[in-house]
């Protein structure tokens, strides 16, 4: 029998972690990783802190080439434009094909584009790549000043990385608080003193209306409200989509990205999705949610990996993914931030266009709840903390600040402990919050071991 081919589309963080456990699993099977960016596997949340200068893009290549030659990772740069799922076959954009025994899609998300004329000018950026976070360094690194505009947590990061290149920075909300998808107004409040601290201009209730240039570059922007801001360069970030062209046209599901089933299978078998592109059921909304979210892409696609090996053996898949609580740590204007599980939030109510998940969030967050729920909020000096509780569990935090709660936080919501002993304590802390969490955290956790 010839060993198994195995095709990976996609050489970020789910793609490659399929590969890893691929070859973990198979030694001698040919692993082909076809990517159309021309980089070796890098960290995509760390293009973020290489514009604020934190890092350097050394730093979040994190594969070297004898890494992909020592596992015998076949990786093409090319771009795939075709499938034929029924024939097992891919084509490329050179004209050449590739056949495969099993085939995973890991081939993420993009930014949203600027619904605004003047999209089109030079300095209109996204934020998506290695290549982006280039083109941001460039074009605000000569900028006199700077517009952002975009309700989530790639806005807000793009305004940070955008003022240290040294642009007088604008970030522009539609709605009147910061990322309310996932803040309540006083999150917005204790992020958004820090922005203004760190000298980024926070416009609240505003819209670009066009922008505006000359010799075919940005010079300016007009807002809905008639005001007008010179600027060089202009940032969108709006919302991602899971990119799912290769799969329009064929006999495979989809929402808002690729459903797959328990195994991360899609239609035929031998297709699996992973990663942002995918929509996987998930045991706290027992819906098919997106996540974009790191930590996700990598568990996706390891559970793709695994099964694809027992599909090209001809065996059926074995490993069920188990979608943990979503979670996302990062830092922003200098303050550190982690979400765990539901939060709730507002969701954005506007075109459906604009309707999509920011970057490093999930649907998950702003699920909606069926039962009822409880909230409780602390704050002390720079520190807050906001629980969310349903039928006597933790079912979500949001810390800023402060994160010696974070991993407690994190597994009394993963494990879904039963706190309805101190529900009530917990919500009537009153300043408390902290202490009895922790707490209630040492009981749980000396009653493990
Ligand atoms: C600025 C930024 C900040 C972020 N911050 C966070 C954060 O704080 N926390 C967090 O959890 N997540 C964050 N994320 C999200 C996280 O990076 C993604 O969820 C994760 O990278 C998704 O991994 P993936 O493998 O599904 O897709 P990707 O990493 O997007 O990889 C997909 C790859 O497929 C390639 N590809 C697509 N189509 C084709 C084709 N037709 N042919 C060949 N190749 C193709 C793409 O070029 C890309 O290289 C952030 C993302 C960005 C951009």
């Amino acid at each position: 029998m010839t060993a198994p081919h195995y095709l990976i589309i996609g050489n970020g963080a789910a793609g490659l972690s399929a590969a890893e456990i691929i070859r973990q699993r198979d030694r001698n099977g040919r692993i082909t990783i076809v990517t159309n960016e021309p980089h070796l596997f890098y960290s995509r949340p760390g293009i973020a802190y290489v514009i604020t200068g934190q890092v350097s893009e050394k730093q979040i290549i994190s594969r070297t080439a004898a890494f992909y030659q020592e596992h015998r990772l076949d990786l093409r740069f090319g771009t795939v434009i075709r499938l034929e799922p029924a024939q097992q076959v891919a084509h490329l954009a050179d004209g050449s094909k590739i056949s495969y025994d099993a085939l995973l899609l890991a081939v993420g998300s993009s930014a949203v584009p600027a619904p605004f004329p003047g999209r089109d000018l030079e300095g209109v950026l996204t934020f998506d790549t290695l290549d982006d976070a280039r083109r941001v360094i460039r074009y605000a690194g000569r900028a006199k000043a700077a517009v952002i505009v975009g309700g989530g947590i790639t806005a807000m990061e793009l305004a940070e990385g955008m003022h240290h290149q040294g642009a007088h920075t604008h970030l522009l909300q539609r709605g009147d608080r910061l990322w309310p998808r996932l803040f309540d107004e006083r999150e917005s409040a204790i992020i958004g003193q820090h922005a203004r601290q760190a000298d980024i201009h926070l416009g609240y209730n505003e819209e670009i209306e066009e922008v505006l240039g000359k010799n075919g570059k940005v010079a300016a922007v007009r807002l809905k409200s008639g005001r007008e801001l010179k600027c060089q360069v202009v940032g969108v970030a709006i919302g991602v989509k899971p990119n799912l062209e290769l799969v329009q046209g064929l006999p495979v599901e989809t929402d808002q990205g690729i459903l797959v089933n328990e195994f991360m299978q899609s239609n035929p078998p031998t297709l699996f999705a992973a990663g942002d592109v995918a929509q996987v059921r998930d045991r706290w909304t027992g819906r098919h949610n997106l996540d974009v979210l790191w930590p996700s892409a990598i568990n996706e696609g390891r559970a793709a990996g695994y099964n694809m090996v027992d599909v090209a053996r001809g065996a059926t898949p074995r490993y069920i993914y188990d979608k943990g609580s979503p979670f996302n740590a990062a830092l922003l204007f200098g303050v550190h931030l982690t979400v765990i599980g539901r939060v709730g939030g507002q969701a954005e109510k506007d075109t459906a266009e604009l309707a999509h998940l920011s970057r490093g969030s999930s649907n998950v967050w702003t699920a909606p709840f069926t039962t009822s729920y409880r909230s409780a909020w602390d704050k002390k000096g720079a520190n807050s903390l906001r629980i969310v509780m349903a039928g006597g569990r933790l079912v979500g935090a949001l810390l800023l600040g402060n994160q010696e709660l974070a991993d407690p936080l994190r597994l009394l919501i993963e494990q879904e402990v039963n706190l309805s002993a101190v529900q009530d304590t917990l919500m009537n802390a009153n300043g408390n919050l902290p202490k009895v969490l922790l707490e209630a955290w040492r009981d749980w956790h000396q009653s493990w071991q």
